[in-house]
């Protein structure tokens, strides 16, 4: 279990190979987005200004910038345009089996605001109750929502600046707000965490658990892993919650970006076999 164990998807096991899939369905059908000189905004993101702004608020506030967001951020036409293809791709890998194709893009171009929204702000019960509405699950919803939306924060996050993403002291990428699963430590020996949804690099605390906060030196644990030790699984005794981090000096061939967290999937297999849990995971810890 060591190294990077595949170059072909067919080596890939059943589940993580329908993720790769569904991956790549996503990024192929984002196209119509990124062809958007606004990346799929209502505001131009080039604009130094505006950025500077969500910067200052976010790190004021404490708040991630994707949460001062609204639907009117968007360029809402651009992302209907972008719809049929992206719901075809998901439904030619199997994402709604109950619902035709042309009813579920009809649904969510009419519910656009509503699914956007709910993304920008997730909470469960909104999600939910929409979904009963379309007849569908929420986490249909949110892999849509998310797809067209992950255009505009990706470019967002490329445009934020180095002093800012390392001036955040939250565990959740400040740009879009999920949590993270993989650091990347560089050769000055700087860890950041990589978003795996925006892509932003932001400053990681290795002295504290992200998860539960725990400073003490005897609740971390560092399992090194690859053939040139180029994997670690960073844990936290206390809460039992891990990430994995990709040492880039010591590794021989990069990763494709955005996909770290599938190609490190044979890190998941050796922390969950201790027993540990995602840092991404959702619910509550066992105490
Ligand atoms: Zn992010
Ligand atoms: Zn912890």
């Amino acid at each position: 279990m060591q190294g990077f164990p595949y170059d072909d998807l067919h080596e890939l096991p059943e589940e993580q190979r329908r993720s790769f899939e569904f991956l790549s369905a996503i990024f192929r059908s984002q196209e119509e987005i990124w062809n958007d000189p606004y990346r799929g905004l209502s505001f131009n993101p080039f604009d130094v200004d505006a950025v500077a702004s969500f910067q200052r608020e976010s790190l004021i506030n404490n708040t991630t910038i994707a949460s001062q967001l609204s639907a009117s951020s968007f360029n809402l036409g651009v992302l209907r345009r972008a719809l049929p293809t992206l719901v075809n791709e998901l439904q030619a890998k199997g994402l709604e089996p109950e619902l035709d194709t042309s009813t579920l893009v009809e649904y969510v171009r009419e519910n656009l605001v509503e699914v956007v929204s709910s993304i920008l702000e997730p909470s469960e019960s909104d999600l939910g109750e929409m979904a009963e509405r379309f007849g569908t699950q929420p986490s249909i919803l949110s892999i849509i929502g998310d797809a067209l939306l992950q255009p505009p924060l990706m470019q967002l996050a490329s445009v934020t600046e180095r002093g800012y993403l390392d001036s955040w002291r939250e565990t959740a990428c400040p740009v879009c707000g999920h949590d993270p699963i993989v650091a990347i430590k560089t050769e000055s020996e700087v860890w950041r965490f990589k978003c795996s949804y925006c892509r932003a690099e932001y400053r990681t605390d290795i002295f504290k658990c992200p998860n539960c906060g725990e400073t003490g030196h005897d609740h971390k644990e560092f399992l090194i892993l690859g053939d040139s030790q180029e994997y670690e699984i960073a844990s936290c005794s206390q809460c039992g919650r891990y990430y994995k981090i990709i040492n880039k000096a010591k590794q021989k061939k990069a990763l494709p970006e955005g996909l770290e967290d599938l190609n490190t999937y044979f890190l998941d297999y050796v922390a969950q076999e201790r027993g540990l849990r995602r840092l991404d995971a959702d619910g509550p810890d066992e105490s």
